[in-house]
């Protein structure tokens, strides 16, 4: 099984801010890792260095075998950022004409083909929002976004989804569908990072945790972090007294 991102001792800074320290962690192909930690605790900004859009201070991230910052073939890499569904409210666009500009990487210079549609119709489909193909961004709801978002992601072929809290939100009933859906990708092949503040759904979901405040309390399978005390550890006193209440 191979490696898409390989993290070695990371730190990063906010001017004098230490955001992360000393975190190494590695995610293999085909896994579906969740990151969890109170607020603040650095999630987003691991994220971001996962993907290259931030250079560690120290330390090094690979991703797909390249230094993170210097990966140059972004359309491998789905990225939703952190309430990015509030900012489609003003996209004129639909959700066809947005699942298409996943494929402007490979068009390049060429007209768009026949065998472009179908991958958009397939990413469509994969998502389960083919009926509002024709419907404005902004007349979606939030979930039906974050389905547009990825629609997009899978048209340009990423093979990686980073997620930043994308049930933000969403109502319990389309988030369950949401994240029943993100199983069926990772079945398919698709290796995903998932940033979840519920712990219960994320551990439903995931195969891995990176549990985190500023360090990096607990990487590992599900069970062995249920079984940890990463959690009380990572959010402080106060869950820590919460967690002897409900043995
Ligand atoms: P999380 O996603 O877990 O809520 P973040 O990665 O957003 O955490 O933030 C981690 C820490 O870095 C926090 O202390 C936050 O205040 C700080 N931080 C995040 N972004 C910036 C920024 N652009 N400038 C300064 N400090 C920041
Ligand atoms: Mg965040």
């Amino acid at each position: 099984m191979s490696t898409v991102i390989d993290i070695q001792n990371l730190s990063y800074s906010y001017g004098n801010t230490l955001a992360l320290e000393d975190i190494s962690l590695t995610v293999d192909e085909g896994s579906f890792l969740g990151l969890i930690g109170p607020n603040g605790s650095g999630k987003t900004t691991l994220l971001h260095l996962m993907i290259g859009l931030k250079r560690p201070d120290e330390g090094t991230v690979t991703l797909f075998g390249e230094p993170a910052h210097a990966f140059e073939e972004g359309e491998r890499i789905g990225y939703v950022s952190q309430r990015a569904t509030d900012r489609g409210e003003s996209m004129p666009v639909s959700v066809r004409e947005t699942v298409l500009m996943g494929r402007f990487p490979h068009v390049g210079h060429r007209r768009i083909s026949d065998e472009d549609h179908v991958i958009v119709d397939e990413a469509l489909e994969r998502v389960g929002i083919t009926d509002l193909e024709d419907r404005a961004i902004s007349a979606l709801s939030g979930g039906q976004r974050q389905r547009t978002f990825i629609a997009r992601a899978l048209a340009s072929e990423a093979d990686l989804l980073a997620l930043d809290e994308p049930t933000v939100g969403v109502d319990a009933e389309s988030r369950t569908e949401f994240y029943d859906m993100l199983d069926e990708l990772n079945q398919e092949g698709i290796t995903i990072l998932l940033i979840e503040h519920d712990v219960d759904i994320l551990t439903e979901h995931v195969d891995k945790v990176a549990c985190l405040n500023q360090r990096l309390f607990h990487h590992g399978d599900t069970v062995s972090f249920l079984e940890s005390d990463a959690i009380a550890e990572a959010y402080g006193p106060t869950s820590r007294v919460i967690a002897h209440d409900h043995p």
